[in-house]
């Protein structure tokens, strides 16, 4: 990779991996003892990530489930709701696409409603409009980490007697007037995927509201073998299990746990870290021709998972494909979060569904570029980042 020099980036400097994750000696040592143990699967290390995440989370270790991805919890989750083929589920069009599948792979029928052009969160008025006989679920993405409006969306919830699912991928340690998201609706689902704000290589988390409903996640999420096959991941003697309905397999394995413990016990210094990066680089930028996100709401907590800025060819002089290409020559990684859902092919085929009908989000997505806002950067990281912002964007 060639640097250039003129705008004073070290020239020997790496590049810089967007998202890459911290990795501390304790989630090492932690591996290596699961490995040593001999218990390698779904084991006490999954029962202990799980009773930590939900105390985390303020809630009872009988209201969390451990799986192999948020994809799979937004899957599992949704059916164990019981949606049926024809539900309808409203979401985001500014979302992974994984938040799609889910609804898909469940029998149901994703439906979309635009975000605020402000938060980039999907908005409750677009999500009224969208209600039909059909609706039976609302699918908030927590987007960035940003709280999205609950007390909006869960009033429409309860007047049309909506199940909410929310996808926390991005928002561990986001709160929305004192309450942590995933706590809201029926069910939170969250991913410990390498990029996201608590890693475990692969790895997700249910939350739900009630026990028999991570009852019933659990036993779906293997194989779905009757509860008591769990007990076959113990010394306690030879059980036969039953399959009581065609499940899946989702669990999550104790090498995977044996990561996430450590992440999640220095879960507060990252984000702190993450603020920091965050706060640094809304100053540094204010004076150029972008568009920063807007400061987090009063009374919520942002989980600084994505710094997203909008490069607007008309303002900035440079188009955003150009401005992700010279990022990269600069050793810079960078990301999209995301092209909006209506620009992938096979949801045009399959629903009809064109950007430009969720327009709001089509610009995000055709403008949107994520920084890195990793827990690993080092200062000198960040000031690397800023420096190459600054010397492809006109000042205002
Ligand atoms: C990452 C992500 C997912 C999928 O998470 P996995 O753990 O990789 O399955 C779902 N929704 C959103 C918004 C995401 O960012």
């Amino acid at each position: 990779m060639k640097n250039d020099n003129s705008i004073g980036l070290p020239s020997g400097q790496n590049f810089l991996i967007f998202g890459s994750p911290s990795i501390g000696q304790e989630e090492i040592s932690e591996v290596v003892d699961t490995l040593e143990s001999g218990w390698l699967g779904t084991g006490p290390k999954v029962a202990q990530f799980e009773k930590s995440f939900a105390n985390y989370k303020g809630v009872t270790a009988t209201q969390a489930a451990a799986v192999n991805s948020c994809t799979a919890a937004l899957h599992v989750s949704m059916v164990a709701a019981n949606l049926k083929q024809g539900d309808e589920v409203i979401t985001t069009p500014l979302t992974f696409c994984a938040t799609i599948n889910a609804i898909i792979h469940a029998g149901a029928t994703p439906v979309l409603a635009d975000i605020n052009p402000n938060t980039f969160n999907i908005d409750p008025a677009t999500i009224k409009a969208a209600i039909t006989p059909r609706t039976k679920a609302i699918l908030p993405v927590h987007f960035a980490g940003r709280a999205c409006d609950m007390k909006a969306i869960m009033a429409l919830a309860e007047r049309y007697h909506l199940i909410v699912i929310e996808d926390c991928a991005h928002a561990i340690e986001t709160e929305y007037k004192g309450r942590k998201a995933g706590t809201f609706g029926d069910f939170g689902c969250f991913s410990f995927y390498v990029t996201k704000n608590v890693v475990t290589g692969e790895g997700g988390m249910v939350l739900a509201k009630k026990e028999e409903n991570i009852n019933r996640v659990k036993m779906l999420a293997l194989h779905g073998m009757s509860k008591d096959a769990w007990h076959r991941f113990s010394d306690a003697g030879f059980k036969h299990y039953y399959v009581v309905e065609c499940g899946f397999k989702y669990n999550m394995m104790d090498l995977q746990a044996a990561i996430g413990i450590h992440q999640l016990a220095r879960i507060e210094t990252n984000w702190q870290h993450r603020q920091a990066i965050w706060n640094r680089y809304q100053q540094a930028f204010a004076d150029l021709s972008v568009i920063r996100p807007f400061d987090p709401e009063p009374n919520t907590r942002h989980g600084y998972h994505l710094y997203t800025l909008l490069i607007d060819k008309e303002k900035t002089g440079i188009e955003r494909d150009v401005f992700l290409d010279a990022m990269t020559e600069l050793n810079i990684g960078v990301g999209v979060h995301y092209l909006s859902i209506p620009e992938h092919p096979f949801y045009q085929k399959q629903f009809g569904w064109k950007p430009e009908d969720y327009p709001h989000a089509m610009k995000v997505g055709q403008q949107t570029v994520s920084l890195p806002l990793s827990a690993k950067l080092k200062d000198k990281d960040v000031e690397n980042v800023i420096l190459a912002v600054k010397s492809l964007l006109k000042r205002n």
